[in-house]
């Protein structure tokens, strides 16, 4: 099946490239010089992953990120950037974007990180069956068609990287997870350099979702590991 591609970057030498690269590879593309006319494009059509630059008219790519993932949580963006502190802001800003990729970059660097967001997220959430899973652990419910989580009844509000961490852990109750695993699940290869990022993630997960954070009943550290999920005695 030909993948459709929306290429939203507005240095139009660089979107050519990109176009025709990607088309070479078998892909289908639409493209946005915009951040405005992006929204609207990836309203309209049924893409299945998003290239995305920061640095745009009209709309930023963080105003674009924020306005997919208002309706979209699963569609796979991956961000076009220039500079290092805009690879922090992604980070601090827990926006949702699945990967990104630093200017300048080769067309066989981007097309590999294409194959493999698309990989993780077409076999993992797109999977027959599996896309509808609903897993229940003990009081926590995850119901991975409507990308809820409720505990004991009530919804709880998490961030695209928590029910990621969530999911991947509560899918293997019992087995370890490291952090550099858990990372390339739920943030991507490019995210791993921030290892360390995901104490943090797992922390503000574990104030939603555990009663006592500081003696978690779901989510369980394993020294010098990583982490693992352990349902309700
Ligand atoms: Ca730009």
């Amino acid at each position: 099946m030909e993948r459709l591609i929306a290429v939203v970057e507005d240095e139009e030498k660089i979107r050519g490239m990109i176009r025709s690269y990607l088309q070479n590879e078998g892909y289908e593309i639409v493209e946005a010089e915009d951040g405005t006319t992006a929204v609207e494009l990836i309203k309209a059509q049924k893409v299945d992953l998003v290239l995305l630059d920061i640095m745009l008219p009209k709309k930023d790519g963080y105003e674009v990120l924020k306005e997919i993932r208002r309706n979209n949580k699963k569609l796979p963006v991956i961000m076009l950037t220039a500079r290092a502190e805009e690879i922090d802001k992604l980070l601090g800003l827990e926006m949702g974007a699945d990967d990104y990729i630093t200017k300048p970059f080769s067309m066989r660097e981007l097309a590999a990180r294409i194959k493999a967001v698309l990989r993780r997220t077409y076999f993992d959430y797109d999977d027959g069956d599996q896309d509808d899973e609903m897993l229940v652990r003990g009081e926590l419910e995850i119901d991975q068609g409507a990308y809820e989580v409720k505990l004991a009844g009530e919804p709880v509000n998490l961030t695209p990287t928590e029910y990621k961490i969530l999911v991947t852990l509560a899918e293997k109750p019992g087995r370890v997870f490291s952090r550099l695993q858990l990372m390339e699940r739920a943030m991507g290869e490019a995210f791993v350099h921030y290892e360390r990022s995901i104490d943090t993630h797992v922390s503000n997960l574990r104030k939603k979702i555990e009663k006592d954070p500081a003696n978690p009943e779901y989510i369980h550290t394993v020294y010098g590991i990583g982490y693992r999920f352990g349902e309700k005695k």
